[in-house]
């Protein structure tokens, strides 16, 4: 009954919106891209879409997947935009490729989304890491701190997964779906949205340019010409974001001075783990990645970064082991203050992973890949909706990468901004209202904000060496390794449950 009252609705909807409807099909839309490279005029006017997708990075290509799980959204006809070759092949991914070095750490949350969206089986036949333990210490030897997946009732921490397998199974997914979606080969280069003009007669049959004209389209041109009209322009544009420029949103951030290298690495034996320990500098995390294979995403200052980038093999591969053992200072003992464990009054309630002793991370024998630097900045928009275009992933939030949240954000926006859609369409509202897209900011900044904050918290307290915060850290490593709840806290809201990380 429920089914059949939502199908009527969806029907009335659609007619309500009074917008032609055109769809295209995959073939149609890979041969156009092809063979109308560089002459739009074959093109006519322009193309018309529900959502043009402004990205076809992985945020962009998880909101198409989403859009096509629903069933209120999964008829919609999206374009997507992007001048990436990747998206222009089906399998881009050989198996005996090494793996590449860029890699995301990615949470049970975003497992889950994946797998309600249909995306996780592709991954699934491709090399990845599922984890369930990490070991977090400090240079200065005054802690440590164990996770387990356990602790918290979970089977995993989460997994790593190579970005060129996160973005071939979306777009494997996304090619597989009943979704009406084009991909054009090319950038976005400018955007107009006229003011909802109400003498527009309700007509089917109406024009694009007669909807752009009335504020019922966006118009967006693309480098090679083409020009596409949509009732919602989605910027997942990454960090540069061209449509939060032309939608004029204002961002505050900063530039950290600090770069991080970025690599694969090969071990004699294979690693479980992921391992991180702050520097004075900054951290060094070493990820498992599959078969014997580890990622380094080690973060320091701009000059130190190029040097380390430069360096022979050799040398780099002695720094790095040098900066997962002994180097900088020495192994944390297990207690805060010589024997004095100040923490066994609450040991009564200890999780099963603060009887682990420190363990020394897996020596790194060989190096996989390029050694590649990535400048870090943290950077927010201050709205995320206006008429007819919203914002997702780094386009409107870019963290720093010690605790491998970005993405995971991203796909958080990607998720509940395909729900808002939904529910919109399902009470007859245009998508591109602001109303509607203003639901979905009130929903992520809040969620966003909080992580940014966590995340910027933790740069900056662990980029000081000064002796009473030493201590302070060190405390905060012994709190994290030996009570319970703060532990079963943390690792819930870094595996991306939405629970304040102190007050759950
Ligand atoms: C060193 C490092 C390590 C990281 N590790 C992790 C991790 O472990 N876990 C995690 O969650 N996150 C991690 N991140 C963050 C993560 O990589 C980003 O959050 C993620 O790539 C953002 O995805 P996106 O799709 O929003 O943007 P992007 O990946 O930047 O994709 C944007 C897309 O938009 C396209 N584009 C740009 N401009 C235009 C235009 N004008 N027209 C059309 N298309 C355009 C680009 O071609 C691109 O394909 C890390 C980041 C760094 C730097």
């Amino acid at each position: 009954m429920m089914n059949r009252i939502v199908a009527r609705n969806f029907g009335s909807n659609v007619y309500r919106l009074r917008i032609p409807w055109r769809p295209f099909s995959n073939d149609a839309a890979s041969n156009l891209s092809s063979s109308n490279a560089g002459n739009p005029a074959n093109e006519g006017e322009g193309q018309q879409y529900d959502i043009a997708i402004v990205g076809g990075g992985m945020v962009g290509l998880a909101l198409a997947c989403s859009l096509a799980s629903r069933p209120l959204t999964k008829h919609l006809n999206v374009a997507i935009i992007d001048s990436n070759p990747a998206l222009g092949r089906k399998h881009f991914i050989k198996k005996e490729d090494l793996p590449d070095p860029r890699v995301s750490t990615v949470t049970p949350a975003t497992i889950s989304f994946f797998k309600d969206i249909g995306a996780w089986q592709y991954v699934e036949q491709h090399r990845h890491a599922y984890f369930d333990k990490m070991q977090v210490w400090d240079y200065t030897g005054l802690g440590y701190t164990k996770y387990n997946a356990r602790d918290a009732n979970k089977e995993v921490l989460g997994c790593v997964v190579e970005n060129k397998v996160l973005l071939s199974s979306l777009l494997s997914c996304v090619q597989d779906t009943d979704l009406q979606k084009k991909i054009y080969p090319s950038r976005l280069t400018s955007m107009s949205i006229l003011p909802n003009s109400s003498s527009l007669e309700e007509d089917s049959t109406a024009s694009e340019t007669a909807l752009f004209t009335y504020g019922r389209l966006a118009k967006l041109e693309l480098e090679d010409g083409h020009s596409v009209y949509a009732k919602l322009v989605v910027g997942a544009d990454g960090g540069k974001s061209r449509v939060r420029e032309l939608a004029g949103f204002r961002t505050t951030g900063w530039n950290y001075s600090q770069n991080a290298i970025i690599c694969t690495v090969e071990h004699a034996v294979e690693n479980h783990c992921a391992w991180q320990r702050f520097l004075p500098a900054g951290p060094i995390a070493l990820l498992p990645i599959g078969d014997k294979f580890s990622n380094i995403v080690w973060t320091m200052n701009p000059k130190e970064s190029s040097e380390f980038k430069s360096m022979s093999e050799d040398d780099f591969l002695k720094a790095v082991n040098h900066a997962l053992d002994y180097g900088y200072g020495p192994h944390p003992t297990s207690s805060l203050l010589g024997n004095t464990d100040i923490f066994s009054w609450f040991k009564g309630d200890i999780t099963m992973s603060a009887r682990d002793c420190f363990e020394v991370p897996p020596n790194v024998a060989k190096l996989a890949s390029e050694r590649m630097v990535f400048p870090l900045s943290l950077r927010h928009a201050s709205d995320y909706a206006s008429k007819r275009v919203v914002l997702i992933g780094d386009a409107a939030h870019t963290v720093h990468p010690l605790a491998g949240q970005g993405v995971n954000l991203g796909f958080g926006d990607a998720s509940i901004l395909s729900s808002i859609i939904s529910e919109g369409i399902a009470v007859g509202t245009d998508i591109g209202e602001v109303s509607l897209l203003k639901k979905y900011e009130a929903d992520r900044k809040p969620a966003n904000v909080m992580m940014m904050a966590v995340l910027d918290g933790f740069q900056k307290a662990y980029s000081v060496d000064f002796g009473p915060l030493n201590i302070l850290r060190a405390a905060a490593f012994h709190g994290a390794h030996y009570i319970s709840p703060l532990k079963k806290s943390i690792i819930s809201y870094a595996s991306g449950e939405h629970r304040l990380p102190l007050f759950s």
